[in-house]
């Protein structure tokens, strides 16, 4: 009996390992589920990369029914990646030396996984899933970009007419540190290495030197940064002691808005530099039910126009800010965006070691 192919997406995150399958020429038969990460089994200590990945395949292992055949499967790392320079073959498809989850730095997680699979079904059958890695905010923007127009784009007589008028989405995942991805007429800016927006500039205020000191970016301690003063390490940081559930909970509404007044600053740079018709933030940082409104208002107050009593007239989406900044809807839409990346890696490139999908990328972004 020839068995069915299925390709798999495992999404980690600090808290969980995310899991999905899918046969692997329709998005028909997509199955999700999560288990938890090493970190939360064990709170206080550092990310496991093997064991996650170890996690991840027991999950997609439970997740495959008898008879299917693992054809390939997308690992979604957190980045940055050391290289995108295929020729590199020393670097290529390691975790880069400054990733912000140490325990990730400078491995090769697709080496690691390929030890599982044939561990897990042989040494023959376990040569034969392709493996590929790709990025958390670049997943998780192709998930929420199709959740968002995904029935559009399938239904559309003129596909590229249709992903113009859409116009140019910004997804943030705002967590440990804070990422976001672009995409701009149906495709991803960058591919693998996103907009690494965490170590943008951005200005201090009200902070007291000490504070300053404490928060200082080990990549280039002489100036601060979005990812030093206002990602949940950042808040860690801070104030000693708070974990997320603590910051999920939090009625400290200077707090809050201080961290919102920073992820801010960054959001109103790329919107002048980008024009975004919307803005989709995600990550644990908006957990907390006063962050996104938080945001949105600082946002607003940065881009209006003081000169003119409208906001600022070259960005007419801001007009209605409720619509132009949104928070993410579907936790899994990282794990889901990864599945398609992989679905159209395997159709448009044919190019077995391209571990990552940087080329397919740049080919478009239509359902299967
Ligand atoms: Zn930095």
């Amino acid at each position: 009996m020839t068995k069915q192919n299925v390709i798999a997406s495992a999404y980690f995150a600090s808290d969980d390992v995310i899991f999905a399958v899918r046969n692997d020429e329709s998005s028909k038969g997509l199955r999700v589920d999560r288990l938890a990460s090493a970190e939360r089994k064990r709170p206080g200590h550092q990310a496991n990369m093997e064991e996650d990945l170890n996690t991840a395949l027991v999950g997609i292992q439970r997740l495959m029914k008898e008879g299917e055949a693992l054809k390939a499967v997308v690992l979604i790392c957190p980045g940055p990646f050391m290289t995108i320079n295929k020729s590199d073959l020393e670097d290529y498809g390691k975790i880069g030396r400054n990733a912000e989850v140490k325990n990730w730095r400078q491995k090769n997680p697709k080496e690691a996984f390929r030890g599982l699979l044939l561990q897990a079904f042989g040494d023959e059958e376990g040569r034969k899933p392709v493996i590929y890695i790709y990025n958390q905010a670049g997943a998780t923007a192709v998930g929420e970009y199709m959740r968002l127009y995904g029935d559009q784009i399938r239904h559309a007589d003129s596909p590229g007419k249709l992903l113009k008028n859409i116009g140019s989405h910004l997804f943030v995942v705002a967590d440990a540190s804070i990422d976001a991805a672009l995409i701009t007429d149906g495709e991803p800016y960058h591919g693998l290495s996103t907009m690494n927006v965490g170590h943008h500039a951005v200005l201090p205020v009200g902070e007291n030197p000490a504070t300053l000191d404490n928060l200082q970016c080990a990549a280039h301690p002489g100036r601060p940064c979005l990812n030093s003063l206002a990602s949940l390490n950042a808040v860690k940081r801070r104030w000693p002691g708070t974990h997320y559930e603590d910051f999920k909970a939090s009625d400290d509404l200077e707090k809050l808005s201080l961290i919102a007044f920073y992820i801010a600053q960054m959001l109103a740079n790329v919107t002048l530099t980008t024009t975004p018709a919307k803005i989709i933030i995600g990550g644990r940082i908006v957990d907390n039910p006063h962050m996104t409104n938080f945001i949105r208002e600082h946002l607003v107050r940065l881009l209006q126009d003081h000169e003119w009593p409208e906001i600022y007239p070259g960005y007419p989406d801001l007009q209605t800010p409720d619509d132009f900044l949104q928070q993410q809807e579907d936790r899994d839409s990282g794990v889901k965006g990864g599945l398609h990346v992989l679905a159209r890696v395997l159709v448009k490139d044919n190019n077995k070691d391209n571990i990552a999908s940087f080329d397919a990328y740049k080919k478009g972004l239509f359902p299967l």
